[in-house]
């Protein structure tokens, strides 16, 4: 056949999203999913092809695209530059500030091994910046604003989880209501960060962990909450599995903006997700077409949306996308 052939590299909630979009996607198959974990020992009722990481130099020949589904936290760092020596990927590195540095190090492997490596997609960084970049490239004169949530950030829930003493956790993003109605209605109001979100969240701690020495490690964690006012709850186990297992998130981007004789445009974008995963992996899943389709004409590098142009994430041919969508 000459379906994209796909590999997955670590099998946590956006793993799991792009086993499920890969089944909507007839022009891809899935060869494997790489795990650190022993293989054997993962749940795995519907037989999926499960291997050890260790093995994945031998299927340099028979995967196309390897999308990347670790944590931003401390897996990406490592494995993006790691992966990319051996194929095309494409990730969701999601730590904005740190971004620049990140598509460095993956540039550099990239580039040597020939191979395309889409970094820091999905909706934020992905959709959003590809919606930010737009409206500020139209309307130049204005004023941007991003509001996420409510809903559960993975990139936070993941660092709450990776302090010492954190059984559990997981973290909300609450936007402020009224200010986005403000924006909504031609206001363009100078916002702190902390006035936009609160950021809550609920943790469950290791037995006779240091409750408080937890959320100082927390409320402080540069890049990820320091900026914000943010609250912890410590509930149990029980509670954690019952009330804050689903996994909802979503968004807007807004561009407020004035032209010719003071006339205001607004320009906004929005998300409402049922499961940021299984969204975040669609999109995954459609720049791995992009990623395939680059690889193919010979482009190599390390590649963010704003590099790549949509037509590549589309399944249908320029013919039929000129006809049907134009
Ligand atoms: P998970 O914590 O579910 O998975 C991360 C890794 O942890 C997996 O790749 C897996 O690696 C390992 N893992 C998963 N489950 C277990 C387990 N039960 N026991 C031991 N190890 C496990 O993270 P998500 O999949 O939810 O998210 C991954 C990243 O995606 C986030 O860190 C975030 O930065 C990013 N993201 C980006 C978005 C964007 O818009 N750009 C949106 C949403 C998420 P292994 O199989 O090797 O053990």
């Amino acid at each position: 056949s000459n379906s994209i052939r796909i590999g997955i590299v670590g099998y946590g909630n956006l793993g799991k999203g792009v086993v499920s979009a890969i089944g909507q996607n007839p022009d891809m198959e899935l060869v494997g999913i790489f795990t650190r974990r022993e293989p054997s020992t993962l749940n795995n009722p519907d037989g999926l092809n499960f291997l050890h990481v260790r093995e994945v130099e031998q299927y340099t020949n028979s995967i196309d695209v390897m999308i990347l589904c670790g944590g931003s936290a401390t897996d990406l760092p490592e494995q993006g530059p790691q992966f990319s020596t051996m194929f095309n990927t494409v990730d969701s590195f999601d730590t904005h500030a740190k971004i620049p540095e990140y598509f460095e190090k993956v540039n550099q492997s990239a580039v040597k091994s020939g191979k395309v490596a889409v970094i820091s997609t999905g909706w934020d960084p992905g959709m959003f910046s590809l919606n930010r970049l737009m409206a500020e490239s139209i309307l130049r004169e204005g004023t941007d604003y991003t509001f996420w949530g409510k809903g559960v950030s993975q990139g936070h829930s993941d660092a709450i989880r990776r302090v010492p003493g954190v059984k559990g956790g997981v973290q909300y993003t609450v936007p402020v209501q009224s200010v986005i109605d403000d924006i909504r209605n031609g206001g363009t109001p100078e916002l702190a960060t902390r006035e936009k979100h609160l950021r809550e969240c609920f943790v469950v701690a290791e037995d006779g962990a240091d409750l408080e020495k937890i959320t100082q490690e927390i409320v402080t964690m540069p890049n990820y909450f320091a900026d914000y006012d943010t609250t912890v709850h410590f509930i149990s186990q029980e509670e954690l599995a019952a009330n804050h297992s689903e996994m909802p998130h979503g968004g807007f981007v807004i561009r407020s903006g004035i032209t010719g004789n003071n006339n205001r445009q607004i320009v906004e974008y929005s998300l409402k997700l049922s499961s940021n995963p299984e969204f975040t992996a669609s999109v995954l899943v459609a720049y791995a077409r992009a990623a395939y389709r680059l690889s193919s004409e010979g482009v190599s590098g390390a590649k963010t949306v704003f590099d790549i142009a949509p037509g590549y994430l589309s399944p249908k041919s320029p013919e039929q996308l000129r006809a049907e969508l134009l």
